[in-house]
């Protein structure tokens, strides 16, 4: 199985990538709207094939991505089925299997953070996706959205302690930058319910906290009940002057076909070395401006201004760090040639 746990700063979410290394086939859970373009990026550089985006609950913090990734792809979307959230395909009940071919999970309703909150479990039993039921060494708030101590007790010591003590557990959220447990680290270590705690060391615990309203509920809660569908049901405008893919590395690219159609658009920098030039020149039709990576900082001055700027290289690789110098420069319209002139010589 090809795994990844991705990460958003700002939320302190994790988005977990689980897909098929013979199908291909991939399934996300708790994408964030505002990465999923980095998320459709590792897809394709992994070149796999979206099928099923999940959440493990309605999520107070941030905006979910099911809906975007599902008019990127085409995938489905499951969620809760008591959750009644828009959009949704898949309407997910306790014990259900699901999955994509080669990933099988299965869905253990796990309330008491909120109501339609879902684990995933993976059918080996290796891996456990808790949402906010169980944090590594903590757990979710149980204090709005029909939270329950009581049940948030009976969910994490009945359904998540059940399974294998090896079973590795990955939460929605860490803000201490902990990435993984297992459930037998938290039966012994959890700060709320592990060590033996019992339902009234656990509830006590629970309603002595007092925690500030969470800053994003008021816009995400209801977005997210549409499945991240925005209000008026458009797609987020594009504001790029081009057809710019962000790769997974964050390099904004065009390919060799778009830059074909608009060299009238763009200024053409080529950043290779002189002796490389003369031993591979380039048409000039393509290329405006030559100037070699390691002078661009000191004759930045010579790239005009007017049009938005491509650069090329060999490879793709240091027309990379010429669009970082000409950002830091403040050249905003700025993109890297994918793969550079390997690109348009397989062309
Ligand atoms: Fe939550």
């Amino acid at each position: 199985m090809i795994f990844r746990q991705l990460f958003d700063v700002v939320s302190s979410t994790y988005t977990y990538l689980l897909a098929d290394e013979g199908s291909k086939r991939a399934l996300l859970i708790d994408p964030v709207f505002s990465q999923a373009r980095r998320d459709l990026a590792l897809l394709e550089e992994l070149g796999l094939t979206l099928a099923l985006v999940v959440d493990t609950h309605a999520h107070a913090d941030h905006i979910t991505a099911a809906w975007l990734l599902k008019q990127k792809t085409g995938c489905q979307i499951a969620s809760a089925k008591v959750l009644q959230a828009e959009n949704v395909d898949l309407p997910l009940e306790d014990g259900q299997e699901f999955g994509v071919d080669g990933v099988r999970l299965k869905a253990v309703a796990t309330p008491g953070h909120t109501d339609g909150c879902m684990s995933y479990v993976l059918s080996d039993q290796s891996m456990v996706f808790t949402g906010d039921a169980l944090l590594i060494r903590g757990c979710g708030r149980s204090d709005f959205q029909q939270g329950s101590a009581h049940k948030l007790f009976e969910s994490i010591t009945k359904r998540l302690f059940a399974l294998p003590d090896a079973c590795l557990v990955y939460p929605a959220h860490d803000y201490n930058g902990r990435t993984v447990s297992t459930i037998g680290e938290e039966k012994a270590f959890n700060a709320r319910v592990g060590g033996g705690a019992n339902v009234t060391d656990f509830v006590e615990y629970m309603h002595a906290m007092k925690l500030p309203h969470p800053k994003k509920i008021d816009e995400a809660l209801p977005a997210n009940m549409r499945s991240g569908c925005p209000e008026d049901g458009r797609l987020p405008e594009d504001p790029s002057w081009a057809d710019i893919h962000v790769t997974f590395g964050g390099v904004p690219e065009i390919d060799y076909n778009w830059l074909e159609r608009h060299l009238d658009k763009v200024t053409v920098l080529d950043v290779r070395l002189d002796e490389e030039v003369k031993d591979a020149p380039v048409s000039e039709a393509l290329v405006d401006l030559h100037i070699p990576l390691d002078q661009l900082r000191a004759r930045v001055g010579e790239v005009p201004k007017d049009k938005p700027v491509v650069t090329l290289c060999r490879a793709g690789r240091r027309s990379a760090m010429a669009v970082n110098i000409l950002k830091e420069s403040g050249f905003e319209q700025v993109a890297s040639l994918s793969r550079g002139l390997l690109a348009i010589s397989r062309h």
